[in-house]
């Protein structure tokens, strides 16, 4: 109840300070800025002092040079990519029912919305993605997601502008199908970028939540599919495992995990 009001009384000196087009836009930029360079830059760091490299999933460590490149193309890009396609697309989520006034949505509706977000991205993104992995599409576009075969936390949204756009495609499909309150949307673009990071992040840690909640592919999974030959390396979803079990697309992947299993065994 505390927190309710907490939230409440803080959300109300938003709303009277700020206007609803400098909430949504400005707000969930610099929301997403923050969240993705303060969760995305601890794995750079690790990699260059060596710090948990019992947990890094590969030997091989990026460059500074390569961290330096990634940071320089993200700050370009998250401002003149991503800051106009979120302007732009401001009428269109407000027609949509995108709101920010009191009263704040009840906790169930904020969770139901977001598992159905979590789902909805994950579908699009499979098959999206799967698409990105056919000969034309992966050499023009999304051959630079790729450029890094060992990712860290950053490279989760180092890619071709045309990707930038289908990945910010995938991510808003949900919120603009169910008009949420702009809370909602904030707390789905944080839980949406801590897991792209931690996938991307490029260590298995004890605590890592892979380890702990089902379905859930984790840093193992997708780190994966950027080490194999992109004709060969499946692991398409974004989030879950089911996807690419149900399609047969995690077949490499499986081989590989019970092959480790059966050699962690013999030890
Ligand atoms: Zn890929
Ligand atoms: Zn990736």
């Amino acid at each position: 109840m505390a927190v309710a009001s907490l939230l409440e009384s803080g959300w109300t000196y938003l709303i009277t300070h700020f206007s609803e087009f400098q909430l949504a836009i400005l707000g969930t930029f610099i929301i997403h800025e923050s969240v993705f360079f303060l969760s995305g830059l601890p794995s750079a760091c690790f990699e260059r002092t060596g710090l948990f490299s019992k947990y890094k999933i590969q030997r091989k460590s990026n460059t500074p040079d390569a961290h330096g490149k990634c940071i320089m193309r993200l700050i370009f890009y998250h401002v003149f990519v991503n800051l106009p396609v979120m302007t732009a697309s401001y009428p269109a989520f407000r027609y949509m029912g995108l709101r920010s006034s009191l009263p704040l949505p009840h906790w169930s509706v904020v969770l139901y919305q977001i598992l159905f977000y979590f789902i909805l991205e994950d579908f699009v993104f499979y098959w999206g993605h799967r698409a990105l992995h056919t000969k034309w599409l992966y050499k023009h576009v999304h051959s630079v997601h790729h450029e890094h075969a060992t990712p860290f936390g950053l490279t989760s949204e180092y890619a071709h502008p045309a990707e930038i756009l289908f990945l910010g495609f995938a991510t808003i499909i949900g919120p603009a199908l169910t008009g949420p309150h702009l809370i909602t949307l904030w707390l789905w673009v944080i839980l949406r970028v801590l897991e792209t990071v931690e996938v991307h992040s490029g260590y298995h840690f004890p605590w890592s939540p892979a380890n702990f909640l089902p379905l859930y592919g984790g840093a193992e999974f997708h780190d994966y599919h950027h080490r194999v030959l992109y004709t060969k390396s499946g692991n398409y979803s974004s989030t879950f495992i089911y996807m690419d079990w149900l399609f047969g697309t995690d077949k490499g992947y499986r081989k590989l995990k019970a092959l480790e299993e059966l050699e962690g065994k013999q030890c």
